[in-house]
């Protein structure tokens, strides 16, 4: 089927339309007419091959609302005509033991990306295109229903900056009365923010840029802290159970593992493309840990959309149109977004 969106040619190519066929959907599968997606940062790492791992043409987006336009004989879980999402994820081996789990995004055999990855339609001789397009064939198991009262625009980066927050908050028990910091207030520390406080937990946002502490507030932030300036961290000492890092490039986590309290731990989301030092005394001195978390599985995934319907959860998001998109990803890796750029696919 003719799928039109846009893709980057090369690592320093801007993204430009671009036409491609997806197959008919199958017995399992399901057709759905895209109307947003979302601008991860991880899109624009990959665009430009940041972190050595892209196969050109590269067609990103993972943060996918629809409808569903057509389905395959065997398909159960969702109708014509439903408003349903994809995430970062279209496919896994099913048989592992991670995937039997439903942590189909630790499959141990090694998962489809929903871009960007050996695309088994054509065994391999190409890669996945992802949700910057008007349509997208994926097989029922990795689509997600998206709960009546949410905005669908403000969905979207549910399915990535959201699972992806989500995730590790729930893992290490993050509830009423916890403390959480969130480094770097973008479209994860946004939703991290949001999240850790539906949760019941204390939040404080330590970001860079001091215009962001109004929003701070509104987001559900209780304490806001500049990160700039020698020593800034200092007076948090010992203070939180577990702080997000969303932080997309190369800074400093020792002087932020030093205001964890006992056994506390540092979640690390943010895929910075350059290594982080990691000093070893931050964490004997406290037992603290640092852990790493890749988006959610399926069934976490809509827990989290049902989740957010049930508290009226969704990102602060501006609207873009396809021949925005580079200029929406320099404004992102400026900081200049609130907080997530998403796509409005009925334009490709
Ligand atoms: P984003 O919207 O660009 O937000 C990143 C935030 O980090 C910025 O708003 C800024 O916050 C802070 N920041 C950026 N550059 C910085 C620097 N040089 N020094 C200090 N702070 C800086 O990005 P995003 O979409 O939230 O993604 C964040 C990262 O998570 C990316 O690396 C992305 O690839 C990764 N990611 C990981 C997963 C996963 O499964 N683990 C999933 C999605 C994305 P302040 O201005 O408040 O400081
Ligand atoms: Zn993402």
């Amino acid at each position: 089927m003719l799928t039109k969106g846009y893709a980057a040619l090369s690592a320093d190519a801007p993204l430009a339309p671009y036409q491609f066929e997806r197959r008919a959907p199958g017995r399992r599968d399901v057709q759905i007419t895209i109307e947003f997606c979302g601008i991860c940062h991880s899109d624009i790492h990959f665009a430009r091959n940041e972190w050595g791992m892209t196969t050109f043409p590269c067609l990103p987006g993972h943060e996918i609302i629809g409808r569903v336009a057509k389905v395959g004989d065997d398909v159960k879980k969702v109708k014509v005509g439903q408003r349903v999402a994809v995430g970062c994820f279209i496919d896994s081996c099913h048989t592992c033991a991670s995937c039997k789990e439903g942590h189909e995004n630790y499959c141990e055999n090694g998962f489809t990306m929903t871009y960007g990855s050996p695309d088994k339609d054509t065994a391999g001789k190409t890669q996945t295109l992802g949700g910057y397009a008007n349509q997208i064939v994926v097989d029922e198991h990795f689509v997600l229903n998206v709960p009546a009262n949410l905005d669908p625009a403000g969905a979207a980066p549910l399915l990535c900056a959201g699972i992806t927050t989500y995730s590790p908050l729930r893992h290490v028990g993050v509830r009423k009365g916890s403390r959480v910091a969130v480094m770097g207030l973008g479209g994860l520390g946004h939703m991290a923010v949001k999240l850790a406080a539906s949760f019941g937990a204390e939040v404080t946002v330590l970001s860079r840029s001091p215009g962001k502490k109004a929003d701070a507030q509104k987001l559900g932030a209780h304490d806001f802290v500049l990160t700039s300036g020698d020593n800034a961290l200092a007076p948090l000492a010992n203070r939180y159970d577990a702080i997000v890092d969303t932080i997309s490039a190369k800074h400093d986590i020792n002087s932020a593992l030093g205001c964890l309290k006992r056994d506390g731990t540092l979640i690390l989301v943010g895929a910075s493309p350059q290594t982080l030092d990691l000093s070893p005394f931050p964490l004997i001195f406290g037992r603290r840990k640092v852990m790493g978390s890749l988006v959610g599985g399926i069934p976490e995934t809509q827990e989290m959309l049902d989740h957010c319907g049930k508290h009226g959860i969704t990102s602060d998001i501006e609207m873009t149109t396809p021949d925005k998109i580079n200029e929406a990803f320099a404004r992102t890796v400026k900081g200049d977004v609130k907080y997530r750029f998403v796509i409005d696919c009925t334009k490709f």
